[in-house]
């Protein structure tokens, strides 16, 4: 029986609580997650070329940044060659330059500030407009179905930030929390107190979604497993924000008696895709954006190729952002993927990490920094670890845990090596924690130059 069916109809008025106080505070989300919705059951989404000549054609003409780029007839007569003919934006483009990228249709007073993780330097500003709030919190309710949650039903987050929560921090956004029997746990301090909460919550109460940073719950997983804490069987979990890898998930669907899916998804443009329960790779939401993934010369990538990835969202109007480098990866699938769940969606094989995570060596070689994180598997001594590059011949392992023994030491000093030559220093650095970076990531790899 689909997830939205099995849901329990107390689950189901509290959400049509929710959307009613919605609608009358003005929000469209009721409407568009109701469409959404029958959308996904129907497994007929918005055909994107015309999602995406909408977007450019408002940026074209309303926005002092693109005005002229294109013309609109080609829009209208092709938008995804009209798209290849637009600039790719960087983040400092925006950082900078983000007055020139909002539109001059709409009411500003309206407008809402965000402001993007910046795990990769300073914080980008955001003006997003209702609708995109309305929109990309439809859809992402909508694919909270997909991992076997409901609106309404209960939910336990590990999150890093409060914000994010729809409002938290509003009386709407508090009455929301508790009418919609979410419970929050900060995943910035995973203290050994807050996971045991957490896991009493999960022992106690009926089966929840878990929504998780895939780093936090990954530490929360594995703490019940080192306290041989039994947790009952979880009607699913999101991880995102941070790669999910296969020991993560292993670990995860293990403890929580659950799927494990990767969400991928960002401030600026919500989410952007996620994976089904078939796990063929992860359909991009139909509803929020068109990816692109381009190589090195900004050419789109062939199948099975991997490189950066250019978002273009459909949903806010206030501040278009057309073929936008967020500062992630991704690998395009090998063919064609027909997944069995039917949803005739774009796909991406994997989201590949941060732009940072690849090494560069002395010749210019780029070496993925999962490269790294692969030395540190089955390391029963290590706890936490970060490998971060600090120039082309200085490698960093910082290890939580015990002492490196030396033949682990010796085997991971020449595996570098093999990658960035004889010449590279490996240093071993022994430390109590290894915090997550300002946007609540735990990254693994970092490269500082
Ligand atoms: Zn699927």
């Amino acid at each position: 029986m689909p997830a939205a069916e099995r849901r329990s109809l107390q689950g189901r008025l509290r959400a049509e609580t929710y959307l009613l106080l919605h609608s009358a505070t003005g929000s469209s989300l009721r409407r568009h997650y109701r469409e959404f919705l029958r959308q996904d059951r129907e497994r007929r989404y918005p055909e994107p070329g015309a999602l995406l000549a909408s977007i450019l054609e408002h940026a074209v003409t309303t926005v002092p940044h693109y005005r002229g780029a294109v013309a609109a007839a080609e829009i209208g007569e092709d938008p995804f060659a009209a798209l290849s003919r637009f600039p790719v934006l960087t983040r400092d483009t925006v950082r900078a330059g983000w007055r020139r990228l909002l539109s001059e249709a709409g009411d500003r007073g309206r407008w809402a500030e965000n402001t993007s993780g910046g795990s990769t330097g300073e914080p980008v500003t955001l003006l997003q407009d209702p609708e995109h709030l309305a929109l990309t919190v439809a859809a992402r309710e909508v694919y909270s179905t997909w991992a076997g949650g409901g609106l309404g039903d209960p939910e336990l987050y590990v999150w890093g930030s409060e914000k994010d929560l729809e409002g938290e921090t509003t009386p709407r956004g508090r009455f929301g929390t508790l009418l919609l029997r979410r419970s929050l746990l900060n995943a910035f301090l995973l203290t050994d107190e807050a996971v045991e909460t957490i896991l009493d919550r999960l022992r106690q109460g009926p089966p929840r979604l878990v929504i998780a940073y895939a780093q936090a719950g990954y530490e929360v997983a594995r703490f019940a497993a080192r306290r041989e804490i039994e947790v009952p069987p979880q009607r699913g979990m999101i991880a995102t924000a941070g790669t999910l890898y296969d020991f993560m998930r292993e670990q995860l669907e293990q403890t929580f008696g659950c799927a494990v899916l990767n969400r991928y998804g960002s401030r600026e443009t919500g989410d952007m895709a996620g994976e089904c329960e078939h796990r063929t790779g992860l359909h991009v939401l139909p509803w929020n954006c068109h990816v692109e993934v381009l190589g090195p010369g900004g050419e789109p990538v062939g199948p099975g190729e991997e490189g950066e990835i250019a978002v273009t969202g459909f949903t806010n109007r206030a501040m278009p952002l057309v073929r936008y480098l967020i500062g992630d990866r991704a690998r395009l699938p090998e063919r064609e993927v027909e997944c069995p769940c039917g949803r005739r969606t774009q796909m991406l094989a994997e989201v590949t990490g941060r732009n940072v995570d690849m090494f560069l060596g002395p010749e210019g070689q780029m070496v993925d920094g999962e490269y790294f994180t692969h030395l540190m598997y089955f390391r029963p001594w290590l706890r936490q670890f970060q490998v971060v590059q600090r120039g082309p011949e200085e490698v960093v392992f910082r290890t939580a845990g015990e002492e490196v023994p030396a033949a682990d030491r010796e085997e991971i000093e020449a595996k570098t090596k093999a990658v960035l030559g004889p010449g590279c220093a490996v240093v071993f650095e022994r430390v109590g924690t290894i915090e997550p970076s300002a946007s609540g990531k735990l990254r693994y790899t970092i490269r500082e130059f």
